[in-house]
């Protein structure tokens, strides 16, 4: 027998297995008049969660049980009442800083943050808050200053002396962040473009986020489509070309989609195996470049919970900066959903019409 015939088809990681339709009902809970958006056909427009291709994909090597909407309520401490009453969800901001330079022509920081208030329908605000991000040639060590502390601070860095490569060890950015959580911040997340690791192990790491301080820090080293990788070490990468429009296309999408879902996660939404859904866990980067920009209806359900936004006003939106970006593929899927929820709202004007005609007829009977 030939080693191909011995092959066995790629599978889920055992013992997972996808939710029928009756457990993503349930997933997505009971609804009423106040969410009568989750139709049946808005539902449908979603792609059904997809079969593992690779033997790295996240399902063929995690059991992943899902989060129905439900657990979701029980788990997410944003939900329960202590914290509203502190400051309502939505009135708190969302923080975003720049960890070390930039090329602003290659990573459309703008456009990143526009889409963060778009996505989450909250304040989002950029503040500058690391200065002085140098390399030190002799020390082999990333340095950087403080606002507030002017002394420099040496991070922790591991280096290759064959690629001159080094990556900055994210734990040592996350414990700097710690101290300077502004107030009324929702979350505070440090965006960098150098390369981050946090176990000698790791080959690389595109962040790590502490829920309980609301900090997180992200690199998007890696999203840069000029680059290529391999999976055996950490230090070694090929640059190649990609024209200047197409790489700041691409890591444009990239690094909002890390973003949204790690934010995601800081507020209590786990990963998703209801639908094809930005919220899938991703086990490499062609995973990870390979999945939707949008919430599944069990996920943005919870979303919605949190921050209150107008769905098909948050579409809308969307539908603008997509379009103003020329991402075309979004672009289409969003049109689909509008046409749904505009059609929604239309038979619902009708219905309402209808019931205050019978309103009148019902008054006008009672008048005889
Ligand atoms: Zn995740
Ligand atoms: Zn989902």
């Amino acid at each position: 027998m030939s080693r191909d015939h011995r092959k066995k088809p790629l599978g889920y990681v055992r013992g997972f297995r996808p939710p029928d339709s009756i457990a993503i009902q349930n997933a997505l809970g009971k609804l009423d008049e106040s969410n009568n958006v989750f139709t049946d056909e808005f539902c449908s427009s979603f792609l059904p969660l997809s079969k593992p291709t690779n033997e790295n994909d996240w399902l063929a090597n995690y059991n992943e049980h899902g989060q129905t909407y439900e657990k979701f309520l029980k788990e997410c401490p944003f939900v329960h009442s202590k914290f509203f009453n502190a400051k309502p969800f939505d009135e708190k901001t969302i923080y975003l800083t720049i960890f070390g330079k930039i090329d602003e022509n290659i990573f459309d920081i703008e456009s990143l943050v526009d889409y963060t208030k778009i996505f989450f329908g909250v304040s989002v605000k950029l503040i500058a808050l690391f200065s002085n991000v140098e390399w030190d040639d002799k020390k082999r060590v990333w340095s950087c200053t403080m606002d507030k502390n002017k002394n420099s601070i040496n991070l922790h860095t591991r280096y290759n002396k064959s690629t001159h490569h080094s990556q900055i060890c994210v734990t040592s950015i996350l414990k700097l962040l710690k101290r300077v959580v502004p107030k009324d911040a929702r979350c505070l997340v440090a965006l960098t473009m150098y390369d981050l690791y946090l176990d000698d192990s790791d080959l690389f790491i595109a962040g790590l986020a502490e829920g309980n301080s609301h900090i997180a820090a992200f690199s998007f080293f890696r999203y840069d489509p000029c680059l290529t990788f391999n999976d055996s070490d950490w230090f070694y990468f090929k640059k190649k070309s990609v024209e200047e429009t197409i790489r700041r296309e691409q890591l444009r999408l990239r690094s909002c989609r890390l973003l949204t879902h790690e934010i995601n996660h800081l507020f209590g939404i786990g990963h998703c195996i209801y639908w094809s859904c930005l919220m899938n866990g991703s086990g490499h980067l062609e995973e990870d470049f390979s999945q939707p920009m949008f919430l599944c209806p069990v996920d943005l359900r919870k979303l919605v919970t949190l921050t209150k936004f107008n769905i098909k006003k948050r579409y809308e939106e969307l539908l603008e900066f997509f379009t103003k970006h020329n991402h075309l593929d979004e672009v289409k899927m969003l049109e689909i959903k509008l046409n749904i929820l505009k059609k929604l709202d239309d038979n619902n004007r009708k219905r309402s019409i209808i019931d205050d005609d019978e309103k009148i007829i019902v008054k006008r009977l009672r008048r005889k």
